[in-house]
């Protein structure tokens, strides 16, 4: 079981599942040559992947090329199914900053080959989560830059509201396609500027005012 830090909770919350979208920024969408998507791009990963700032990312044996993606992540707070835009908006618990590390030789000989993308998504320590903020304490106005740098040099920088499926959309959609319950997890894609990492590099991320990360990869 893996469990989520609330900031000013002593209580840690039970993750649910992760699902995850890919191409809702469509600067990062053309710089991995793929076709702005007309619906959100949606794939899942475990909650064994998962490691916290602090923590280490560790290169699997399988990849010589593993990517950092950055990205907003939202917590929910109730179970919803087919949700109106309201109930998918008051579902949506907090927030936090999240690293979805992609395994890129991996995905691009999977895609090719037309098959599902998990071997290049699900391996140990490819969640790497931040202290989350609660809605009501704080509301995300997606003016806020979520960023990533690497041994800091800025490598990610953007809006967050150059989304192009914005989280009230993303939890509506995902709401209609599965059940969504307390404790789910959603990572909302990244912006451009993903790129390799290598052994001993370190790992800042955040979202502007709202949470910060830091991971080493080992
Ligand atoms: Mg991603």
């Amino acid at each position: 079981m893996k469990t989520l830090k609330i900031k000013n909770k002593t209580e840690e919350l039970e993750i649910g599942k992760i699902v995850c979208v890919g191409r809702n920024y469509v600067e990062h969408t053309k710089e991995l040559g793929n076709e702005v998507p007309v619906k959100p791009v949606v794939f899942l990963k475990p909650t064994s992947a998962i490691i916290y700032s602090g923590h280490e990312i560790k290169y699997p044996p399988f990849s010589e090329e593993m990517h950092h993606e950055v990205e907003l992540v939202l917590l929910i707070g109730n179970k919803i199914k087919d949700a109106s835009l309201a109930k998918a908006e008051n579902s949506i618990a907090g927030y936090g900053v999240g690293l979805d590390m992609t395994l890129r030789d991996v995905q691009t000989n999977l895609k090719s080959k037309g098959h599902p993308w998990t071997i290049a998504k699900c391996f140990d320590t490819s969640v790497v989560l931040s202290e989350f903020v609660l809605k009501d304490d704080q509301n995300l106005t997606l003016d806020e830059e979520i960023y990533l740098n690497v041994n800091d040099d800025v490598r990610q920088k953007d809006k967050l509201n150059k989304m192009i499926f914005k989280p009230v959309e993303l939890v509506q959609y995902l709401s209609s396609l599965m059940t969504l319950e307390q404790g789910d997890l959603i990572f909302t894609g990244t912006p451009k500027g993903v790129g390799k990492v290598q052994s001993g590099d370190v790992i800042k991320a955040g979202i502007q005012g709202v949470a910060e990360l830091t991971v080493r990869v080992s």
